[in-house]
């Protein structure tokens, strides 16, 4: 046995994890955590920089998006004069050197009179309908009236003449009381001249709808007069044509005295309405200040080159942005675009294009935090918040890196040193957890082994010199009557003292071969001669417990080198091994076979057996199988132990088989034919 004291060992163990395992664990933890803090602080560094670069990108992008959406707006409504232009447009107003203004293209709901493009004075009363009037007012006769009119309508080619008739038609059916025909020409009215203007001032379709409704309301058809009241105030929300607020507040007032009764969409399209009503009025004004705008203190120019100054516009009924452009042929264009529409619609465009490998999450919010418009393509923390320049509302854009994953990140970060790191550390912590796990192990095994082993040496040692001292003290005290019962005591105190001989044999090489400090003396010997030898004197001690040990042998025995009072001791141990484990066998085989280049000697028994398991582990120091620890058979646990080394120091070997229940042979092979000392 080692001399460690009780503990030492499991001190050295915690030792050896330290300074192994944790030191160095610690160390590469604190190197690798320090690496990969400079590392995200760098790179966190990186990121403010091209998110801002970014930004900055961004915001130059929306400006000559600006300058292009400008010059195609004008360069395009100019030329075809149409005023429909892009829906984010809200106005585009034109002033030549001249100074005569011209809205070219708008989403207002009326217009100030000096932006109209027709003249509310032109095709006042035709004068070639007088005649039907003179009937209708005047005389009263009504019939006579509407077939003047039908006949006027039917044969004019004068548009303005024709709807003058079409209408006064429309009125007379009305007054003579026939509220069908009067509303099926009112609807083919709305219908064919929607966007045209009675006497050059009022909106057709609004008046004809208008009539429609008072004639829906008076002959209580409900359902009808709401398709209708929804078909007017559509109308009144995209105006086909051009009138002025008198004529919009009209004809929005006459409806709510008509229509009292709403549903849903109805109330939204009046909501709709009033919001966009709100935004002509602001919108006018824009426009009638516009130069004023232009020169308000967020302007700033958005292409000093062109000389196009941007104005934003903040306020409950607008969030646009005015451009205006003096030219040098001295006209001055005017521009309001609706911010939140023109950057719903392009802002994904200038995203992808800025961003074209989508590593950047982007929102837009207004300045009430409401999310605009967004590209997110892993939802982040940590967005970096980029208020917009001055000439834009004050919006914020919100942009954020959109980072890979740990493992990813951890790759990239120092080219692979901190994964390493990573995966060293965690490799030696496994080691060290494993390692820790086996050698408690080992450990608890080997200190239970111990005390069981100490218990059973003590246990060994006692009993025969207990039964000694008895039969002595019973010899001395002249107790024992009969010479036969003397000569009986003396040779079981023999037999115990033989015993008791070897066990001390034992315990002593036992801890010699522990410690390498056990010496053989190698001479030439007649196996043979040496195991009668021995079964001579175990036959003698064990003559009384009815075992029958056979013995077989060849003819010739080779000599082998060997240390004779060692092999007696494996023999010893085997045999006794086999007494011990026969149960109810009496039976013990010894067979020295000659084999090439070696002897076997073999000991037989037929009796408990040892399992598979436990063969693997009976020549482990201190190991008992179970079954004989419990069934209270005599041993320490080291007889194997040392007859494997005695052969192994032999150049020999051991071999097991057995089964249990049928019983065992280990067999010891010795090297012969060698000339030199093993
Ligand atoms: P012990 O002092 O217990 O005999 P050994 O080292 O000689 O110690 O043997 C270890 C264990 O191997 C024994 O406790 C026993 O369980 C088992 N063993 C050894 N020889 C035999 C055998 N011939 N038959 C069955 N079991 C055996």
């Amino acid at each position: 046995m080692k001399p460690d004291k009780p503990g030492s060992r499991r001190k050295k163990i915690i030792l050896y994890y330290v300074t192994a395992i944790v030191l160095p664990g610690i160390i590469l933890g604190y190197m690798a955590c320090r690496g990969i803090r400079n590392d995200q602080a760098l790179r966190e560094k990186e990121s403010r920089r091209k998110l801002e670069i970014n930004s900055q990108a961004f915001f130059t992008a929306i400006d000559s998006g600006f300058v292009r959406f400008m010059n195609e707006q004008t360069t395009d409504s100019m030329l075809s004069a149409s005023g429909k232009g892009d829906p984010s447009l809200l106005a585009l107003f034109v002033r030549d050197s001249s100074g005569s203004k011209r809205l070219i293209t708008h989403q207002l709901l009326y217009l100030p009179a000096d932006l109209m493009t027709v003249d509310p004075g032109q095709s006042r009363q035709p004068a070639n309908l007088k005649e039907g009037q003179r009937l209708e007012f005047a005389e009263h006769r009504f019939p006579d009236a509407l077939r003047f009119y039908q006949d006027k309508a039917l044969k004019t080619a004068d548009t303005a003449m024709k709807i003058q008739a079409l209408v006064a038609s429309a009125r007379l059916y009305n007054k003579m009381n026939q509220p069908d025909r009067a509303k099926a020409l009112y609807e083919e009215i709305r219908r064919d001249y929607q966007g045209s203007l009675l006497n050059g001032e009022i909106p057709l379709g609004l008046i004809a709808g208008l009539e429609i409704l008072k004639i829906n309301h008076a002959t209580g058809e409900k359902d009808e007069m709401r398709i209708n009241s929804r078909q007017y105030l559509e109308l009144l929300l995209y105006p086909p044509c051009e009138y002025d607020k008198n004529q919009f507040d009209l004809f929005y007032q006459s409806f709510k005295e008509i229509v009292r009764e709403t549903d849903t969409v109805i109330d939204s399209l009046f909501a709709e309405i009033d919001t966009q009503k709100a935004r002509t009025d602001y919108l006018i004004r824009i426009l009638s200040e516009q130069d004023l705008i232009a020169n308000s203190s967020n302007s700033r120019f958005t292409d000093s080159k062109n000389g196009i100054i941007s104005t934003p516009v903040n306020t409950a009924e607008l969030t646009a942005v005015c451009l205006s452009w003096d030219k040098d042929n001295g006209t001055h264009t005017g521009m309001v675009i609706d911010f939140q529409a023109y950057l719903i619609s392009e802002s994904e465009k200038l995203i992808r294009k800025l961003d074209p490998d989508s590593s950047i999450n982007v929102k837009i919010e207004d300045n009430n935090g409401n999310l605009i418009s967004s590209r997110v393509i892993a939802e982040e923390t940590g967005y970096l918040s980029f208020p917009f320049p001055e000439n834009f509302p004050k919006w914020k854009l919100l942009l954020s890196e959109n980072r890979p994953g740990f493992l990813a990140t951890l790759m990239k970060a120092g080219s692979g040193i901190y994964l390493l790191a990573f995966i060293l550390i965690v490799l030696f912590m496994l080691l060290g957890f494993v390692f820790i796990l086996y050698t408690l192990n080992v450990e608890l095994r080997l200190n239970k082994l111990k005390s069981e082993f100490i218990s059973n040496v003590s246990h060994e040692l006692k009993s025969p010199l207990t039964s000694i001292r008895m039969m002595t003290e019973m010899l001395h005290h002249n107790r024992v009557e009969t010479e036969e019962r003397k000569s009986a005591y003396y040779s079981a105190m023999l037999e115990e003292s033989e015993h008791l001989s070897h066990l001390i044999d034992n315990i002593l090489d036992f801890s010699r071969i522990d410690e390498d400090r056990k010496k053989y003396e190698f001479i030439d010997i007649d196996l043979d001669k040496l195991t009668r030898q021995f079964l001579k004197s175990i036959r003698e001690m064990i003559k009384e417990t009815g075992f029958d040990i056979r013995y077989s042998c060849p003819d010739k025995v080779p000599v082998i080198k060997a240390d004779s009072n060692a092999i007696l001791q494996v023999l010893y141990n085997l045999v006794d091994n086999a007494i011990k484990f026969s149960g109810k066998s009496r039976q013990i085989d010894i067979n020295l076979v000659s084999g090439d280049n070696e002897l076997q000697l073999c000991v037989k028994d037929y009796g408990i057996g040892i399992s598979a398991k436990d063969q693997e582990k009976v020549f482990e120091r201190f190991y008992r199988c179970g079954e004989p620890q419990r069934s209270g058979i005599r041993g320490s646990g080291i007889g194997l132990t040392i007859v494997k080394r005695i052969v192994e120091d032999h150049k020999g070997h051991l071999t097991l088989e057995s089964k249990p229940g049928e019983g065992s042979t280990f067999c010891v092979h010795l090297p012969v034919n060698k000339n030199s000392e093993p």
